[in-house]
């Protein structure tokens, strides 16, 4: 028996409230978590566990789909915690989960600080310290672009970057889903290309859902906003559509 749990977990950040999605994967003794929120939200993961009828100790592998703090936050902790439970993510994001290197999304915070309004510049020095606070966590297992995890019938591995360079997606063969990380975010019912600001290679974001049109989906599972309901083929393919369109219609009036 396999299973698969999207987790809605609650948070506020900045004195706003948002909904995030891990994924929990089971296959007999196998826990495998997708993602798992920020920093200080190991409590709200605990709870949306025992909802789905699991124990926080259950976990046996971790999964990270990109090195962002509401994805990975709280790996640093959870290893302390499950010290044997594996921690899987593709090559490129090890040094920056290891921290050998700076987070992707701190440089980018910082390369734009000097062109901030001197009013939001104090919200940035705090994000970006922020980001630096971010605990490591030591990479156990890298994967790429169509590796085959056995669980769960088969868990392939899709690069997504564009949101990020190592960016990775998951394939459940057996039950036709994908769970997206943020390669794609669902916006009022609409998909959407993760906030472009936050995106650090749109064209490459945009390819990347090309290439999650390549997959059979029934069931297409968002960090931000959770399971899609409607038609996936042809939501992804209208976001592509419109993304496309942009691009033309940016090139035509240079
Ligand atoms: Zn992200």
């Amino acid at each position: 028996m396999h299973g698969c749990h999207p987790l809605t977990i609650e948070v506020t950040t900045y004195g706003a409230s948002q909904v995030i999605t891990p994924v929990l994967l089971h296959d007999g003794d196998e826990c495998i978590l997708v993602d798992c929120g920020y920093p200080d939200s190991i409590p709200q993961l605990e709870q949306a566990m025992a909802l789905a009828g699991f124990t926080l100790e259950r976990i046996t592998k971790m999964i990270a789909t990109h090195h962002d703090i509401d994805h990975i936050g709280a790996l640093g902790a959870l290893k302390r915690l499950l010290p044997d439970a594996v921690l899987i993510a593709h090559e490129i994001e090890v040094p920056y989960l290891e921290g050998t290197q700076k987070s992707q999304r701190q440089e980018q915070a910082e390369s734009t600080l000097h062109a901030l309004p001197p009013e939001a510049v104090p919200a940035a020095e705090q994000f970006i310290a922020l980001l630096a606070s971010v605990e490591k966590a030591a990479v156990d297992r890298q994967v790429r672009h169509g590796d085959m995890l056995p669980w769960c019938g088969g868990l392939e591995v899709i690069h997504t970057p564009g949101h990020m360079s190592g960016h990775i997606s998951l394939y459940l063969r057996a039950s036709k889903t994908a769970i997206a990380g943020d390669a794609v975010v669902i916006e009022e019912g609409e998909l959407h290309i993760a906030n472009p600001q936050y995106t650090l290679d749109l064209e490459e974001a945009v390819a990347s859902v090309r290439r999650l049109m390549s997959y059979e989906i029934d069931t297409l599972i968002c960090y931000h906003g959770g399971c899609f309901q409607g038609n996936v083929q042809d939501a992804l393919r209208d976001l592509v559509n419109r993304n496309s369109t942009m691009g033309r219609t940016h090139k035509e009036t240079e």
